[in-house]
């Protein structure tokens, strides 16, 4: 019996530019986000890539903090993946890489499984060239081949088939726990069988994007030096955390791993806060905010109204501070500042724009708001200071903290790099603070776990850790040091 809603799948309604490329560059650029690893898809290949969790989610398609893969549910190996739904409202979901297949083809997957309540399936999941579902009418209910999993402390093995239905072009593996239940439940070994083996995934625009970001960070990076470069004094450190907002009426449970696991270090940071969601601000949610702000330890910014890009009337796309005339840009802030003062009892004095779309983050009408602005005292610069940069820096109101690009937390965005941030501080012993960005929702156990080593590195160093304001304090009316990195 099988009790899943379509209507409240996340990502079906998605549609996705899917690229055809060979095995041979999926490889090459995957190969690359491994940072080691060998002939991600050789020949031989077994489908889906990365079945068994080895790697981490690589090569899965994953939008949510439920779906993990961790040391606990491996059946073999050294990792699987485990689902934790505590989630009443929402499901987990975690779709495969998808491969090509043709109509009237049989496909059959096979996995191991062990769960503590039945709460989720796993899906043959049809796409179009569109990368949409395409439902089986010969399927009675969803239209779609699935495998509900059973309660059972021990691991059991599961196959589930489907033939491909007329204006399917490939297909993926969904696993997906239901809305409204809740469990916890372990996942390994995926074989999907009636592809040829070495079948290439198909791979969406956004993920070849991101894997030749990360190719170029790989081809960036430079080996760690076995000594640290001695430095005249220890570097001021300032955590730029991205991007919190309300999700079901509280924090995400990424965002109080990262705070309580800073508070645990007595580690100061600032997290950048989407203040649409201030507006039904639940007390649980304003009561998280004003209790780390009230510790003194985190420094809440000012990030973005809504954080969506917008398209202007010739079709390009830009970030929500980039563009807009000055009323619009003045505007946002003003609601943003009026919620925080209104819901959080404290107004922001830090402002780091918000990034996506095709342009720069921020233009003259920004700078102009900002400046007017009564509270806001801090520019947290999306990159090495510029003209713009120093012509706010001048004007004296706001102070500018700028980026050095080799120096980050995140070698592209949500992937931190232990191995290149240590790298790229290295070559810069003579820079006296770093403004280090990272986007925490987007850090599974293993990126959680580099970001671990990255403090850990700095403790070493001595590193002070500062909120952004109360560097800007520090400095007294002397500009910051903008110098490019090396
Ligand atoms: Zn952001």
């Amino acid at each position: 019996m099988l009790r899943t809603s379509l209507t409240t799948r996340p990502h079906s309604s998605m549609s996705i530019t899917i690229l055809r490329i060979s095995p041979k560059l999926f490889g090459f650029l995957f190969g690359c986000l491994l940072g080691c690893a060998s002939a991600a898809f050789a020949s031989e290949a077994v489908i889906p890539a990365n079945g068994g969790f080895e790697n981490s989610l690589e090569s899965w398609r994953y939008g949510d903090a439920m779906s993990q893969a961790v040391p606990d549910a491996a059946r073999t190996g050294k990792l699987g993946l485990r689902v934790i739904d505590n989630d009443k409202v929402k499901g987990s979901s975690l779709f495969s890489s998808s491969y090509p297949v043709n109509p009237g083809q049989t496909v059959t997957l096979s996995f191991h499984a062990r769960s503590d309540s039945s709460f989720i399936a796993v899906y043959l999941w049809p796409r179009n060239a569109a990368g949409r579902l395409v439902k089986d009418p010969a399927i009675r209910g969803d239209g779609v081949r699935q495998v509900a999993i059973k309660k059972s402390e021990d691991w059991r093995h599961y196959t589930v088939s489907a033939t491909i239905p007329d204006g399917a072009e490939s297909i993926s593996i969904w696993v997906h726990s239901w809305s409204s239940s809740t469990g916890t439940a372990d996942f390994d070994d995926f074989i999907l069988d009636g592809i040829a083996s070495g079948t290439a995934p198909l791979v969406s625009a956004s993920e070849l994007a991101a894997a030749s970001s990360a190719a170029l960070a790989r081809a960036e990076k430079e080996k760690i030096p076995d000594e640290i470069p001695p430095r005249a004094a220890p570097p001021i450190i300032i955590l730029k955390l991205d991007d919190l907002k309300q999700v079901n009426g509280n924090a995400h449970h990424s965002w109080t791993r990262v705070a309580d696991y800073l508070a645990s270090r007595n580690i100061k940071s600032g997290i950048g806060v989407i203040c649409k969601t201030l507006e039904e601000a639940t007390p649980a949610y304003a009561d998280w905010i004003r209790s780390r702000h009230d510790s003194g330890l985190v420094e809440f910014w000012f990030h973005a109204w809504d954080h969506g890009s917008w398209k202007t009337t010739d079709g390009k796309s830009l970030s929500e501070f980039d563009g807009r005339t000055f009323e619009e840009q003045r505007q946002r802030l003003a609601d943003s500042q009026r919620l925080a003062k209104e819901k959080l009892g404290f107004a922001f004095k830090t402002f780091g724009p918000p990034g996506g779309g095709s342009g720069r983050h921020q233009d003259a009408a920004t700078a102009k708001a900002m400046c007017e602005d009564p509270d806001l005292k801090v520019w947290l610069y999306p990159s090495p200071i510029d003209a713009m940069g120093r012509e706010i820096a001048t004007a004296g109101k706001l102070t500018v903290l700028d980026r050095v690009w080799a120096v980050n937390i995140e070698a592209s965005v949500g992937q931190p790099s232990y191995q290149r941030f240590v790298a790229g501080y290295a070559r810069n012993a003579d820079r006296e603070y770093f403004v280090l960005q990272g986007h925490p929702t987007h850090w599974d156990p293993n990126r959680f776990s580099e970001f671990e080593k990255i403090i850990d590195f700095l403790i070493e160093q001595k590193a002070i850790f500062l909120t952004p304001s109360e560097y800007a304090a520090r400095l007294n009316g002397r500009p910051a040091q903008q110098v490019s990195g090396k």
